[in-house]
């Protein structure tokens, strides 16, 4: 009897024998979707290979094999059982999260998205003072004007009706003043389909020359961890070292970056050098769209896929280069099960596919510097910027001095300026110097919304979600406040819910008062800002990207989003509001990842001849990560983090995995978490694992999230392989009460631990 192990999509740690009926073509080859009988459906899974049929078993036969030529070659394969095995996730998941939606149905796709009745901005009126004029007498106009804007935009015409409470007449009357435009549309287009792409730069310098050199002669497998500063040019490695993969090898080659949208600059780079050569995957691409990208990648049509995380399973054979560019970026690791690390993943899969690996980053993560360390793989070093430019000097601004002078200079009539204690004079000054330059300014504040709480001033009360232990971030456009965690809108009391007080303060600095102190203080800057609210259409970021690119924006303000890989050479002032919002969370990476975002941000300033001016106002002038930050000093951070982490051990220097037990019973989670936590003890105590570390368990520093309390423990060990056993004895067997709504979760290498 012909036999085969099939993977099926189901949270189950085991794979199904199915029989294979005369007629159909034999041997099937591993990695073929197949269609089978389960659970009286029929089902996708995916072929691995022929099996022995158990004794006495009756087994079923599959009813087809989908693929003529299997959708997952063999170093696919190879990596679904590596993420299998390393993040103690499913195989059966795994390998359907590697494949296109529409390729995990055993129906067609769906059509392309619906056409919409939408409004889109048309003229933009960036600065207070063109909006004062122009809504002189037309409040309501500008209302929907800002709502739109809010949004990136572009906006279906009811919801924003809806939101503005405004009748169909106020958006005539726009229409006819040619302010906005009024069509039917499909919120979902491919921008990229017919963006142009962009030259790359003729030739590399002599350190870029050295770099591609030492790893085109690198081995088969090989890691590369290309560590270039700001603006060393280390899109250039990467292009000449596919071009050389590409014509000299006839081999092919994926590029992962963080985020497509926000990353638009360097993927035109490549379009420039390769043109259709590149398939790039998106995730604005629909399922059809997606599908056809994956198709072409499939038969070779293209070579390079670039895109996100998941363009690391692209179908690709004969791959020669992974390159991951940014590889400190978190985005990397994904939420949800199979919670795999694209970076890891993509240095398994190019082991198997005997394909070069370059890292490349301005500020690598301590475990990819620690391999370095270790010798598992080669750095190399672009240490100048290209083409002769200069980090730029970065000043830092205390703020406890700056606003204690400022009070104290301030005339005891005047009243009270908010700017007082968000815009430093050094940095207002400095904004200034550009606009009458003409130049243009970057401002950081990683928080979006108008005030990250409400407080009453009378009893100290703060407004939280109702279904996440999180404070409510008042929004001014549209008014609300919202749960930053669930999505939770609610109107913004009048008076204290409860003690009736109507003092009731915004506290805590966001994007949007940032950006209404700024208007006021230069009504002619025209102002853009780029946070999740104001690009929630897909490729708003795009939009508000060109737009800079342009130099129709004197000012960009903005969360994390404006520090990624941004090259605009009339940049010349990049102002961070506050340093230390993210330098006090309960997370061992909080100082990694300030430090980070404060290189990044700074690495946008002086890419041009002009040269450029970093200023960080912080109230925490003394903490690690902003001091190196401000001398560009990359490894002397590194040193003194890595100290920091040998003592309680943390990574890169043991491997964790964090349990997490969620429910909606905060007593059951409690127990339940308890429970898990004694299991895991007695089971290292039975089976003498030494080298194994249990910390908890405690409630998770964000303890309830969208009704679900949460309780959490951690694994550390330095062995890896014990880490795995132990990972999965927990996620298959550990005794969760299984018909009750608990859910255990295991997240190995955790990025976060809230
Ligand atoms: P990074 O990603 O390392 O921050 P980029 O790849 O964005 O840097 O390059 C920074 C800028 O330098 C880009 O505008 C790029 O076109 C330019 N550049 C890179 N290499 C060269 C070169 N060899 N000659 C001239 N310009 C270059
Ligand atoms: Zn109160
Ligand atoms: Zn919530």
């Amino acid at each position: 009897m012909r036999c085969i192990a099939v993977a099926l999509p189901v949270p189950l740690f085991r794979t199904f024998t199915y029989r294979v009926p005369e007629g159909v073509a034999w041997p099937i080859a591993a990695g073929s979707r197949v269609l089978v009988p389960f659970r009286n459906r029929p089902e996708l899974g995916i072929c691995l290979g022929e099996t022995e049929p158990p004794e006495g078993v009756a087994l079923k036969p599959i009813r087809a094999v989908v693929d003529a030529v299997p959708s997952l070659p063999e170093p696919l394969l190879h990596t679904a059982r590596w993420i299998s095995d390393w993040y103690a996730a499913p195989l059966g998941l795994t390998l359907r999260s590697m494949l296109p939606t529409a390729l995990t149905h055993a129906s067609a796709p769906a059509p392309a998205g619906k056409l919409q009745r939408v409004v889109r901005l048309v003229q933009e009126l960036p600065s207070l003072l063109q909006r004062e004029q122009a809504f002189a007498r037309a409040k309501q106009q500008r209302a929907v004007y800002e709502l739109l804007e809010a949004q990136g935009g572009l906006a279906p015409l009811e919801a924003l009706r809806t939101q503005a409470g405004c009748s169909a007449g106020v958006f005539t009357a726009m229409a006819k003043r040619g302010l906005i435009e009024i069509r039917d549309e499909s919120l979902e287009r491919d921008p990229f389909a017919d963006r142009a792409g962009v030259a790359p730069p003729p030739n590399p310098s002599p350190a870029q020359r050295a770099a591609i050199d030492a790893i085109l002669a690198g081995d088969p497998g090989q890691v590369f961890l290309l560590h270039g500063i700001t603006g060393s040019g280390k899109t250039l490695v990467y292009i000449e070292v596919l071009r050389e993969v590409l014509r000299t090898q006839g081999r092919t080659a994926i590029v992962l970056v963080p985020e497509i949208a926000l990353t638009s600059q360097t993927v035109d780079r490549f379009r420039g050098a390769f043109g259709d050569d590149v398939a790039v995957l998106h995730s604005g691409l629909s399922d059809g769209e997606r599908l056809d990208a994956w198709q072409s990648l499939r038969r070779g049509e293209r070579r390079i896929a670039v895109g996100a995380r998941s363009a690391l399973f692209a179908p690709l054979e004969q791959v020669g280069v992974v390159i991951v560019d940014e590889e400190h970026e978190s985005s990397y690791k994904q939420s949800e099960t199979p919670r795999y690390h694209a970076r890891e993943a993509a240095i398994v899969r190019a082991r198997a596919e005997g394909a070069l690996v370059v890292l490349g980053s301005a500020t690598p993560s301590l475990e990819s510097w620690e391999r370095a360390d270790r010798g598992q793989s080669v750095r190399l070093t672009l240490p100048d910027r290209a083409a002769g430019a200069q980090l730029p000097p970065v000043a830092v601004v205390d703020m406890r001095v700056a606003v204690r002078e400022a009070l104290a200079t301030r005339s005891p009539q005047a009243p009270y300026d908010p700017a007082l204690s968000v815009l430093s004079p050094a940095l207002l000054a400095a904004i200034e110097s550009r606009l009458t330059r003409g130049e243009q300014s970057l401002l950081l504040l990683n928080r979006r919304g108008f005030a990250a709480f409400v407080q009453c001033h009378a009893c100290g009360d703060v407004q939280v979600c109702p279904h996440c232990s999180i404070s409510l971030t008042y929004h001014r456009v549209p008014e609300a406040l919202v749960c930053h965690y669930c999505q939770y809108q609610t109107d913004m009391p009048v008076t204290c819910p409860r003690c009736a007080s109507d003092k009731l303060h915004r506290r805590g600095l966001g994007t949007q008062q940032v950006e209404t102190l700024v208007a006021e203080r230069f009504p002619e800057a025209r102002i853009a800002r780029m946070d999740v609210d104001t690009t929630s259409g897909k490729w708003a970021h795009t939009q508000i990207l060109d737009r800079v690119g342009r130099g129709e924006v004197d000012i960009l303000l903005g969360t994390q989003m404006i520090a990624k890989g941004l090259d605009f050479p009339n940049v010349t002032l990049v102002g961070v509001v506050d340093a230390d919002t993210g330098l006090n969370l309960p997370d061992f990476r909080a100082s990694e990842r300030t430090f980070q975002l404060l290189s990044q941000v700074a690495g946008r300033a002086g890419r041009g001849p002009k040269g450029g001016d970093v200023i960080v106002q912080t109230r925490m002038p003394q903490a690690h990560a902003v001091r190196h930050a401000l001398t560009h000093d990359y490894v002397g951070f590194v040193r003194e983090e890595l100290g920091a982490r040998r003592t309680p051990a943390y990574p890169p220097f043991v491997h964790i995995a964090n349990v997490v037990v969620s429910g909606v019973y905060q007593a059951a989670v409690a127990e339940a978490a308890a429970a898990a936590a004694q299991w895991v003890t007695t089971l290292m105590q039975r089976q003498g694992l030494r080298d194994l570390v249990l910390v908890g368990p405690a409630p998770c520093p964000i303890d309830r999230i969208k009704d679900r309390w949460r309780w959490h423990f951690l694994l550390k060990s330095s062995q890896p392989r014990l880490m795995t056993r132990v990972a999965h004895y927990i996620a298959a067997r550990c005794p969760v009460p299984k018909d009750s709504d608990l859910r255990l979760v295991v997240d190995r290498d955790p990025v976060s631990l809230l």
